[in-house]
This record gives structure tokens, sequence and C-alpha cells, in this order.
């Protein structure tokens, strides 16, 4: 990698090379990651891990000295930014997912490249504050209201893969094809600015989105309700010609299931199988009512399976099978979704918390497994395979929790992993480095100056 833009997350690290010395560091070991203490890491060109030494002695001279517990930076997995303007709106009242939607088409009508600009790199910088350093976006609101094509078809698609670059995070931007309201039916008018027409149409739109040093380009299939079955493959195949990320909405609500088995006689993920969809670079998000053949499609091809348990349990969706999956081999990832709140450490104790309720036992997910699907596995299935490890080699993007705040004073830093699992917020991360970049001191963002005031007026500008 080389310099190539002044916004790029690692620009700096690719001109300077940075020593980092943690205080102490969750790091992989070969009976299962461990945390060790006086961590150094060396940073180097191309904001790569060159070295990482534990029980180095002292901070050195000239080291940036980082107090707290040191991880893998957190990969959300998936992500609407302007879900985040729903907050507070859509918990007065009540209703279902389907309802929630109507909201949230509001909002989608009311954003523009220039709006959406300043809400998601709020969104980002609030993500990168709450220890996130790569995003994968589920894009699909592509076109101006009622369809019609902006100068540059991408432009509302570039201006989060800006947004990120001014937030010093890393993104996957995956296109969406939407296509159509319901098994055979027309876009309504709302969904109008996410259709291309067609999946070809689609797919000519995505060739022209290039990839940065930041950014990457995958695809989605929005779910099946919303591409026609003969076009599934379409995106499938511009994914695997690329060997690009696919993501796609899976059985989150029994109507999808009910609506795929009258229009196909086969269930969701059946379908999906069927028209090449599944697959090791294929994350299924969601996945909440599965059959016992869904899972065993899902784990023999071994399809990643994506859980945004925040927003699952917001929208009253259900809870998913994450274990049974992840027992049979699928990797499992963590998403904040429609970021009712944006915190992955929320995010990843959900996952055990909600089959403690189920099964009425405990002790499901160990707090390694856990923060490994927000870290290795999350970057895995964003297409950054060379993230979410703190080793030489590997990119250098860090999140740091304070061990000394009133949530996670008290215990022995040996118990970090699951100190920041059972215990830390969003509002314990510290710091952030990005390709060796410090986009996150001492709790404040570097970049954006003042992440809630960037919020308040992004989301107040919106006339929805
Ligand atoms: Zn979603």
């Amino acid at each position: 990698m080389s310099v190539t833009s002044a916004t790029s997350p690692s620009s700096t690290a690719a001109v300077t090379a940075v020593s980092y010395w943690a205080q102490h560091a969750w790091l992989p070991h070969p009976n299962g990651p461990v945390v060790e203490r006086d961590v150094l890491i060396a940073t180097g060109p191309g904001g790569l891990i060159t070295s990482v030494t534990p029980d180095s002695g002292p901070c050195p001279p000239g080291a940036v000295r980082l107090d707290g517990l040191l991880l893998p930076g957190q990969a959300n997995a998936h992500s609407h930014a302007f879900h985040r303007a729903l907050r507070g709106h859509v918990q007065v009242g009540s209703g279902t997912f389907w309802t929630w939607r109507d909201t949230m088409y509001r909002f989608a009508g009311a954003l523009d490249p220039d709006s959406y600009l300043d809400l998601a790199t709020a969104v980002y910088a609030e993500m990168a504050l709450a220890g996130i350093t790569a995003v994968g976006e589920f894009h699909y609101l592509h076109h101006a209201p009622g369809g019609a094509r902006y100068t540059d078809p991408n432009a509302m698609g570039e201006v989060l893969i800006e947004a990120a670059a001014r937030a010093g995070i890393r993104i996957t931007l995956l296109d969406t094809c939407y296509l159509s309201a319901g098994f055979g039916a027309e876009p309504t008018k709302p969904q109008q600015r996410f259709s291309d027409g067609d999946a070809q149409a689609w797919a000519e739109r995505a060739d022209a989105l290039k990839p940065r040093e930041h950014a990457r380009i995958g695809a989605a299939i929005h779910s099946v309700r919303a591409v026609p079955a003969e076009q599934l493959g379409t995106v499938a195949h511009w994914a695997a010609m690329r060997r690009a990320p696919l993501h796609v909405h899976l059985s989150e609500q029994t109507a999808e299931n009910d609506a795929c088995l009258a229009a196909h006689g086969v269930t969701p993920t059946r379908l999906l199988a069927d028209h090449g969809a599944l697959g090791p670079r294929t994350s299924v998000v969601h996945a909440t009512h599965l059959t016992d053949e869904d899972v065993k499609l899902l784990t023999d091809s071994s399809t990643t399976v994506c859980m945004c348990p925040t927003t699952e349990r917001d929208l009253a969706d259900g809870i998913g099978p994450a274990r049974r999956l992840a027992s049979a081999g699928c990797p499992i990832t963590l998403g904040s979704d429609s970021h009712a709140v944006v915190d992955p450490f929320e995010e990843a104790r959900a996952l055990e918390l909600d089959e403690r309720l189920r099964t009425r036992t405990r002790g499901h997910w160990t707090a390694n497994a856990l923060l490994r699907a927000g870290t290795e596995d999350g970057h895995a299935s964003l297409g950054w395979p060379e993230a979410g490890r703190i080793e030489a080699g590997a990119l250098a993007d860090f999140t740091v929790i304070a061990l000394d705040s009133v949530r996670t004073a008290g215990p022995p830093p040996r118990l970090g992993a699951e100190i920041a699992v059972f215990a830390a917020s969003a509002a314990d991360v510290r710091h952030v480095v990005v390709g060796g970049r410090h986009v996150v001191r001492d709790g404040a963002h570097q970049l954006v100056a003042d992440v809630p005031g960037a919020l308040r007026s992004a989301i107040g500008a919106l006339d929805y």
C-alpha cells in the first residue's frame, strides 16, 4: 500500500513508523488468546504491525503509551448509517418490525448526498469513539426520491466512503441490490430510491465503485423479498468474480419465510443455496428463524452468520440460533445494524445473555470467542482478513478500553476479555488506532471535534 490520500486512515502511518506501548493487550496464543502486559507494538509502512513484544518493560521514550487493555479494532459487520437518525423516534408507541420500517422510510426519503455525508460522518465518528475501526455498510439508498439517478449514479455510495475517511475508519461498502417490494411486487414509492431496475443494471452501477486504501467494495442482496429469484445469481456471480464479500438479510421475520414458501415452495436459505449465494465469502444477517435444513445448508457451505442482537431485540425479531450455528462451524460476526445503540461490547455480551434467557443455563460462549466474533471474524467477513489480530503483519488497528473506570475497575487484568465483554461499554473506549494512526486519543476523536454536535446538526437538518 502507498500513501494515496490525505484523508485515508493509513496515511500518517505510511510515512511515520509509530510504536505503541500497551499496559495490557489481548494477544493470540497457541492455547487461545491471553492478556499480556507491557506490550510494545511497532507499526510501519502501510499501517501494518511490524512487531509485538510482550513483557517489554516500561514504556520506552518515543513510544505512545496506551493505558488500559488493548484489543484488536472492532469490526461492525452490519450497518445502515442513516438508521441512526431514527434513535428515540422509534421508541414511541408500539408496533412491529413492519411499522418500524414505515418510520425508517420517512427518514430515508429525507436524505440527499450532502445531508448523507454529514450524517454518515457523524455516525462513523460515533462508531470510532465506540472502538469500531471497520464498518460493513449495507447500502441501498442509491437514487434520488422517486428513483431519479444522480449525476454520478454512485453519489450516495461515494459519500459513505468519504464519510468513513473523514471519521478515520475503514469501510466495506456492501452495495445492495434491492429491486422489489416482495415476491413478484414492484417497489413501493419509498423503495423506488433503492432500485436499479434489474440485477444487471445494479451490477453495471456497482462496477464503477473503486476501492481505496481505507475502503473495499462488496455486494449485498437486500433479501429474498427484494431480489427476484432468477436474478439472485447475477449478484452472487458479481461477488464471486471479484472474490468480494456478499451479504444478505435472511429470515429476520417469519413473514419472509411464509412469503418465500408461498412463492417458491422453499425457505429463503434454500432459495439462496439453489442460486449460488451461500459460501465462505457470504454473510447472512440475522438468520433468526431457521429450519434444521437451513442450519445444515449454512454450515455445509461455511457461510458466516452476522448477528445484530441489539437491533433484533429492539425490533422484537426473536433470538437467532447463533450458538447452534457456531457449534456446527459457521463463523459468527456482530453488527449494530439499526444503531439503536452503537456499542460493540453490548452486541458481544448480548449473544451470550440472550442464550442464557432462552436456556436458563450460563456459559454458552467464552469471552474470547465473543471477542473473536467482533474482531477477526468480523473483519474477514468484510474482506479485511489481514485485520482483527494483534500480530506482526496484521493491520495496526487497535481499540483500547479503560481498566480503571467505574465499570471496569476491580478485577485483575488477566480477566481482561471477561471485563471487556461482560462489563465494559463504548464509554470505556480510551484510544482507537486505525492503520497506525491515532484516531481516538484519551476518548476524544482527533478528526471530528464535536461528535455529539455533528450528530445533532446532521439529524436536526433532516426534513422527514
Ligand atoms: Zn440490516
